[in-house]
């Protein structure tokens, strides 16, 4: 007798799971920039300070039945705390669908929950939190150790310990030459150092042939949003981009078709072997 859950059953759990995990995401965000405690004081209103009750607190649901707004200043709560619920929850599911649930998994849920908070963070403070970045880079590369000695899933596409090391290393190397000829041909400081740990955590998780796609399509996203924004702002305006968000989307991209991207430019590659 088949006594394992339907597949829709284990879907929603996770889906809810996703969701608690993005609200816990949220007050790393708003709170990482400012150095404060991610688990205390417990949540309170951004605008007012008061204490959010626990049935205010509901991951996505509490958001649409108070309307978007704080209950006792009425003030408006930004989207951004449904949005990061949502994208976690919504990742969560794919990422299960992908890999089932085992040790992959776990590892890139990990990992998707830190391109989360590296994106919203960068858009709201135009920062790359050490805290994440560099912690990251080293469990990326740890989970690709426990994977090669003790494999702990059957279904692992996690790369080899050699191609997270080489990911760490191109992944940061490439950025930092490509900051560093910036800096040579035009005087002035253009790569921020956040880009460069964050591409190298990248590659320590994905391996490193997750290192050219993240870069390409991150290139390739960031000038088309930068060109719409000239012709919206007018040229010439000095508004940066953030760069980071345009990576973790290279990196997402490479993690749900990473395997048909790299046929492209690694023919030859058996890609369980890289
Ligand atoms: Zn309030």
């Amino acid at each position: 007798m088949n006594l394992s859950p339907p597949p829709f059953l284990i879907a929603l759990t996770v889906f809810i799971f996703g969701s608690v995990v993005g609200s816990f995401l949220n007050v790393c965000i708003a709170r990482l920039p400012k150095g404060e405690s991610v688990v205390s004081p417990p949540s309170h209103c951004p605008l007012c300070n008061t204490p959010i009750h626990f049935y205010d607190n509901v991951p996505l649901l509490s958001y649409v039945w108070l309307r978007g707004r704080c209950r006792s200043c009425r003030e408006r709560i930004s989207p951004r705390y449904f949005i990061v619920e949502l994208l976690m929850a919504f990742f969560s599911v794919l990422l299960l669908g992908r890999f089932g649930l085992g040790f992959t998994f776990f590892v890139n849920f990990v990992l998707v929950a830190a391109l989360i908070i590296i994106t919203f963070v960068d858009l709201d403070v135009r920062i790359v939190p050490d805290v994440i970045s560099i912690p990251g880079i080293g469990l990326g590369l740890l989970a690709s150790l426990i994977q090669y000695q003790w494999p702990m899933d059957r279904l692992s596409i996690l790369p080899s310990p050699v191609s997270s090391l080489v990911g760490i290393l191109i992944g940061g190397g490439s950025l930092l030459l490509v900051a560093w000829a910036y800096q040579f041909f035009t005087g002035v400081e253009g790569m921020g150092g956040g880009d460069i740990k964050l591409l190298a955590m990248i590659g320590a998780f994905l391996g490193w042939p997750a290192v050219p796609v993240a870069l390409f399509f991150a290139s390739l996203t960031g000038s088309v949003v930068g060109l719409i924004f000239m012709f919206w702002k007018g040229v010439g305006s000095k508004y940066a981009l953030p760069f980071a968000p345009f990576l973790c989307l290279g990196a997402v991209v490479y993690l749900f078709l990473g395997d048909l991207l790299a046929a492209f430019y690694l023919p030859l590659f058996e890609m369980r072997s890289y």
